[in-house]
């Protein structure tokens, strides 16, 4: 059975349902599809900065967001301990939270739908529909049932089905994270900022990369490492026992639990995190890639809830441009928006994740990190621009 569609959207994350809220506003007739059934997790540290606060109240979710746990700085540890306060501009909230991905990603898929788009959960998208020309023309599901439509955002997460079925050659190869965390008890009472700690060894070299401590309120945290495979020797570290070696230096009074419960429990959870673009250009005739299926994910701090937000807004509304005014054959007007917005940032944040892969040199820019006490220095240092949230 085939069915049409001005506009086929596989994954139902932040980008999937940022994407179908801002296309089926317009009046196109979108589907939004997802193999998972909501509530559903997704491995993540669970912290929102402003900009992605400022995305969810732009799409009408300010009074649902403000009921989550508020955070109103970062703390970083590089190891002294000095703070990096969210920046205040005009009409941009100066606070983010901390929410838990099946809370955020139930609410997204519910406001996509409120919109307008036909919701499709339990459908597993195994790759895309292409024409004798190449282009795309929808997605097969698993159940072997073909979705049309004049264009599909891929928002298939990291490992996403889309873009491996295309085979993509892309121009820029980004970079990845490997990032496994847990959500726990914690014995401390309830604060408000995401503690960052750089100092992350793996035989004596210092990682490109960091352990969190996130708030979700409640007694609760979410705690975490992440590293770049721009190390060498990435494939050799066992992520479950590098989270173990960093949760053993947090005070020991929280009277966290051990790596073994948490294994137990299966709490743990690791994943991939793309960044820096990995799909570029970000379209193919009938096809626009968003989110971790972009590689969308900030490169110097892997941020990627409002990058998911924004490439998926984005996505939506050149997708719906460009079928008005041409036809699916061309999105040159998405590349030209995405790299306008963070082709710079971008490319500085993939030389930023070569060299931090190099442990001397990592480990020489936290040893003056750590000993320089000026705020904007070390801002500009930590994340090679001006404030944490950026563009
Ligand atoms: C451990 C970890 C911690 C992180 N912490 C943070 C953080 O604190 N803050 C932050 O901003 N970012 C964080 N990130 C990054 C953030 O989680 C991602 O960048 C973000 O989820 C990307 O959103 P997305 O919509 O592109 O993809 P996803 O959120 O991965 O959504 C993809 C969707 O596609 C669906 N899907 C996958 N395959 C198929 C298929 N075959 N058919 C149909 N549907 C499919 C999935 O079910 C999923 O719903 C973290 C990442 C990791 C790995």
């Amino acid at each position: 059975m085939t069915r049409r569609y001005d506009l086929a959207i596989a994954g139902a994350g932040p980008a999937g349902s940022a994407a179908a809220w801002q296309a089926a506003r317009t009046g196109a007739r979108v589907v939004l599809l997802d193999k998972a059934e909501f509530p559903r997790d997704k491995p993540c540290g669970d912290g929102l900065t402003p900009r992605a606060t400022n995305y969810l109240q732009k799409m009408g979710l300010a009074d649902e967001i403000a009921k989550f746990h508020r955070v109103n700085r970062a703390k970083i540890y590089s190891p002294s301990e000095w703070e990096l306060s969210f920046p205040r501009r005009a009409g941009m909230p100066d606070h983010g939270h901390g929410i838990r991905r099946c809370e955020l990603d139930t609410m997204l898929l519910n406001n996509a739908a409120a919109a307008g788009a036909e919701v499709r959960q339990a459908a597993e998208v195994v790759g895309p529909l292409v024409d004798d020309d190449g282009r795309v023309t929808g997605v097969m599901l698993k159940s072997g049932e073909k979705v049309s439509a004049d264009a599909v955002i891929a928002a298939d997460g990291a490992y996403s089905p889309v873009k491996r079925g295309l085979k993509l050659e892309s121009q820029y190869n980004g970079y990845s994270a490997i990032a496994i965390r847990a959500e726990m008890p914690v014995n401390r009472p309830d604060f408000d900022s995401l503690d960052i700690h750089l100092k992350l060894r793996f035989r004596g070299d210092q990682l490109p990369g960091y352990g969190w401590v996130f708030p979700l309120g409640g007694g609760r945290v979410n705690i975490g490492v992440g590293y770049a495979n721009s190390y060498k020797h990435w494939k050799q570290i066992n992520s479950t026992q590098l989270l173990g070696e960093f949760m053993a230096t947090l005070p020991r009074d929280w009277e966290l639990p051990s790596i073994a419960e948490l294994q137990k429990s299966k709490a743990l959870q690791g994943w991939r995190l793309p960044m820096g673009f990995t799909a570029w250009p970000p379209w193919r005739p009938g096809v626009l890639f968003a989110g971790d299926a972009l590689g969308a994910a900030r490169p110097v701090s892997g941020a990627g809830i409002s990058k998911a937000l924004q490439s998926g807004m984005a996505a939506g509304e050149c997708a719906i441009a460009a079928l008005t005014n041409g036809g699916p054959a061309d999105f040159t007007n998405y590349q030209q928006t995405v790299q306008a917005v963070w082709g710079k940032e971008y490319r500085r944040g993939r030389l930023f994740n070569k060299v931090a892969g190099i442990p001397a040199l990592t480990g020489a820019a936290l040893k003056v990190l750590d000993s320089v006490n000026h705020p904007g220095f070390r801002t500009r240092l930590l994340l090679w621009e001006s404030t944490l949230s950026g563009r």
